[in-house]
C-alpha cells in the first residue's frame, strides 16, 4: 500500500505526490486558495455566484468558496435534457439545502419556450452542444447581472480542451478569452468569470468530491459523446498517459502567451445586441438569432 508523502498513513490518492485524506484535502484546499490569491480571483466585496450543475466540479466550488469566504449562491440552468439534468438537479437541490445555499434554477423552456431536446428536432443542422453553450451563457449572463462574478467549475483537464479545440478551430478571441479570469470584454453587461479549479486535475476533484461526500453522480449527457470536446478530451488523454504532465504544461505554457493574447483582442471594439443588449460582435447575440431561427422554423 502506497505511503502518504507528510505522514506514513496509506494513501488515497497519488497526484504530485502520494496523500492520506487529511493531508490531501489540505493540499487541494491551498491549491485552491492559492489560485484565488495569485489571480485576484475574489475580492472582499465580490458577490458571487457559481454557475451550478449538481456534478462533482461547480458542488466542490460552491463547497470551498462557502467554506472560505462565507458568502456565494448557486444558479443552475435545466435544458430540458431527459433523463440526466433532473438527476443532477435534485443532487443540487439537496447539497445546497444542507448547506444553506441559495440556489436558484432557470429552464429553457420556461426562458425561451422550448426544451433542448425541442429544439435540436427543429434545428437537426447544429450540434446539441453548440446550441445548449449558446443559450448557457446567454441565461448565465442576463440572470447574474446582480453579481460581481460568476464561478465555474472548470478544472485543468477542461481548460486544457479549451485550450485545444480553440486552436485546431483557429478560435483566437476565444483563446484569448480563457485562464482563471475571464475579463477581456471590459462591459457592463459582462459578469466576469472565474475559475477557482483552474490547476485541479479531473481526478483530484473527484477525489476531493469523493471525500467530503458529495452526493453527485457519475451520469454523463447523453450528447456528451458526439461533441468535438469529447474527441478532444480522450485525445489528451492518451497523450497524458505516454506524456505525463502534458495537460498542465499545456496550461502553464499557454498561460505566458496569455497576456499577448489578451492585449492584442482589446483593441476589438465589442458592440451589443439590438435585441437583448448583451455583447455581441454582429447585430444579433447568437442567443438571438437562434432563438429567432427556432421561433421562425
Ligand atoms: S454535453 Fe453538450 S448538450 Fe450535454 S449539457 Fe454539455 S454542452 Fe449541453
Ligand atoms: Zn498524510
Ligand atoms: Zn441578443
Amino acid at each position: 500500500m502506497t505511503k502518504c508523502s507528510n505522514c506514513n498513513n496509506n494513501a488515497i490518492i497519488t497526484t504530485e505526490k502520494a496523500f492520506c485524506k487529511e493531508h490531501f484535502v489540505k493540499y487541494f484546499e491551498d491549491k485552491v486558495i492559492s489560485t484565488i490569491t495569485k489571480f485576484k480571483l475574489v475580492s472582499s466585496n465580490d458577490k458571487i455566484i457559481v454557475a451550478s450543475s449538481g456534478g462533482k466540479d461547480s458542488t466542490t466550488v460552491l463547497y470551498i468558496l462557502k467554506k472560505y469566504f462565507g458568502k456565494v449562491e448557486a444558479l443552475a440552468i435545466d435544458e430540458g435534457i431527459p433523463r440526466y439534468r433532473s438527476k443532477t438537479l435534485e443532487d443540487l437541490e439537496k447539497f445546497c439545502k444542507r448547506e444553506s445555499i441559495p440556489l436558484k434554477i432557470y429552464s429553457y423552456k420556461k426562458e425561451f419556450d422550448f426544451s433542448l431536446n425541442e429544439a435540436l428536432k427543429i434545428k437537426k443542422d447544429l450540434s446539441p452542444c453548440y446550441m445548449c453553450g449558446v443559450l448557457r451563457r446567454y441565461l448565465l449572463n442576463t440572470k447574474a447581472r446582480n453579481f460581481t462574478k460568476i464561478a465555474t467549475g472548470h478544472n485543468l483537464d477542461d481548460e486544457a480542451q479549451s485550450i485545444m479545440m480553440n486552436l485546431v478551430k483557429s478560435q483566437i478571441p476565444l483563446l484569448a478569452r480563457l485562464g482563471p479570469i475571464t475579463d477581456t470584454a471590459e462591459d457592463k453587461n459582462f459578469v466576469p468569470r472565474i475559475k477557482p479549479l483552474y490547476f485541479c486535475t479531473e481526478k483530484e476533484v473527484a477525489t476531493y468530491a469523493f471525500v467530503n461526500n458529495f452526493a453527485t453522480r457519475f451520469t454523463q449527457c447523453p450528447h456528451s459523446h458526439d461533441s468535438f470536446r469529447a474527441f478532444v478530451r480522450d485525445a489528451l488523454n492518451d497523450y497524458e498517459i505516454e506524456h505525463k504532465g502534458a495537460k498542465k504544461n499545456l496550461v502553464n505554457n499557454f498561460l505566458k502567451l496569455l497576456p499577448k493574447m489578451k492585449s492584442n483582442q482589446k483593441d476589438l471594439h465589442l458592440n451589443h445586441c439590438s435585441n437583448c443588449g448583451e455583447p455581441s460582435s454582429k447585430e444579433l447575440c447568437k442567443a438571438c438569432s437562434l432563438v429567432n431561427s427556432i421561433a421562425n422554423a
